[in-house]
Formats: structure tokens, sequence, C-alpha cells
């Protein structure tokens, strides 16, 4: 098998199942070579994630997902060779989870308002132990409690976007994440630009082109046959505008997500992130 490495995967520390060193554990037992811990808005189990022992040559790479607005479309933007501490991202970051913590106790309170009962105690719970708390969360408390069977379903019909359990949270323009992320010496690559709708994708990519990107998730695990369809026009896309092709699974450690390790790329890709994350450094 070629050499793989998956760059896209969450923990617990955002909305993963998995601490970061489990992560690093299951990514050695798929014996993949490289792995990018990619949390939402947080870089709380990055130190954890890059210490944790390891047996054989898994490469590790310090990241973010980054939860961006781009003329109310909902963008994420990823975040690769992100330091541990203070930077500019993580400053911005930090009023980011201060909204996610926020809009929680609101969702909660639309649910109860539908009827639903929700244990407060599990609610305080994610408030206490999670740095990024969010929809996915959410989710499985109501799976818990046997309000619906799984993820998808607790989304389809309360979380997602204008559904009756849904409140919008604060986010950052992404031109202007793209510029926080390099002020900070950290890639920007744009995640899973499938989902983005009805955007014009070559413009949208050759905008951020100019405002400071550098690579593209192309490699993604998307469901829908006609995203799956495009992904090679984006692949031409992204190369025609000699931006870097990256991919990963998005694992969550859940049934709502791909696996880790099943998507990625080669992974001689983290060698060409960490040389582009020097020369913004040293420019
Ligand atoms: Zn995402
Ligand atoms: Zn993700």
């Amino acid at each position: 098998m070629k050499a793989l490495a998956d760059l896209h995967v969450h923990s617990d520390r955002s909305d993963g199942l998995n601490s970061p060193q489990e992560l690093v554990e299951i990514a050695e037992q798929q014996e993949l070579d490289g792995i990018a811990l990619t949390d939402h808005d947080t870089l709380a189990g990055v130190r954890e994630f890059m210490e944790a022992p390891i047996s054989g040559n898994l490469q590790r790479v310090p990241g973010v997902e980054v939860g961006t607005n781009y003329l109310d479309h909902d963008v994420h933007l990823l975040g690769y060779f992100v330091p541990f501490g203070e930077s500019a991202i993580e400053l911005s970051l930090q009023t980011l989870r201060e909204s996610r913590h926020a809009r929680f106790p609101k969702m909660v309170k639309k649910l109860r308002d539908l009827g639903i009962a929700i244990d407060e105690s599990e609610i305080q719970r994610v408030l206490r132990e999670v740095t990024s708390p969010g929809r996915p969360h959410l989710a499985r408390i109501l799976i818990d409690s046997g309000v619906v069977s799984d993820i998808r379903e607790a989304f389809t019909k309360y979380l997602a976007s204008g559904k009756p359990a849904f409140v919008d949270r604060e986010k950052i323009e992404l031109i202007e994440a793209i510029g926080l992320l390099r002020e900070s010496g950290a890639v920007p690559v744009l995640a899973h630009p499938l989902l983005i709708e009805d955007i014009d994708l070559k413009g949208f990519l050759r905008k951020l082109k100019s405002e400071g990107l550098e690579g593209v998730e192309v490699n993604y695990g998307y469901r829908k046959p006609e995203l799956i369809d495009t992904i090679d026009d984006l692949r031409k896309m992204t190369e025609d505008l000699g931006l870097i092709v990256t991919g990963g699974s998005d694992s969550h450690g859940d049934e709502g997500h791909s696996e880790l390790g099943s998507v990625g790329v080669p992974v001689e890709t983290i060698d060409i992130l960490r040389k582009v994350s020097e020369r913004i450094r040293n420019r």
C-alpha cells in the first residue's frame, strides 16, 4: 500500500470521540504514515497529540479547522503546522469558542421548548469538559436519551441549519482567517469545498489564492454520488492554480463521518506543507 496520510481528524477536544493520544494509537494500528489533528476552533489537543509516544515513523501535523463565513456561506478552513502557544489565530479562536459555549444552552432550550427532555447534568458535563462544544455533542445526548437513533437523524430533524433547534453562532470572516493563520505561521487550506452550496468554485478558489490560500482538500469522503463525480474537476482546478492537493477522512470516531485513515493523500504532502509553513514563517 502507498504511504498514506490522513490530514483531517477530530479528537474529543472538539467533537470527536477519541483523545488525541488514542488517535495516534489508532493511526499506528492502521499503519498510517501521517496524521493531522484538526479540531474545530481549538488547539487544546495539539500538544498531547504531538507528544504522545509512538513506536514507528508516524508523521504528525499540528492543525486546526476554523469555522468561517464568506458571503453567508459556511466555509471551513484548515490550518496546518499551527504553533501550540499563543498566536494571532489562537486569540480569535478564543472568541469563537466563547460563542460556541453561549450557543449550546440556547439549542438545549429550543429542544426543551419542543417538549424534549434533556438531562441537565449531561449538558453541564459537556460545557465543563469540552473546549469547543457543538451540535454533534448535542446529537449524542439525543441518541443516548432515545430521542433519535443516529447523528444524521438528530441533524435532519433538529440541529441542521433551518431546523427547529438550530442556533447560529459567531463566525470569523474567511479572508480574515486566512490572514490570521498565515500571521501565525500556519498553512491555510480550504476544507471539503464541495460541501459549499451555490458557489462558483473556480472563481472562489482563484480569489482565495490571491488572498493567501495555499491548498485545497480534494480527497474527502463525500457521500452524495453527484459530489463524488465532481472530485476530479476540483482536483484539476486545484492543480491548475498551483495549490496543494490535500485530503482526509474528517473522522470523528463516530458513524456520522468517514473512518480514520479511510481517506488521505500521499505522506509526501506533509513535507510540502511543512516547507510552505517554513516559507510563511521566514517571509
Ligand atoms: Zn468541516
Ligand atoms: Zn472536520
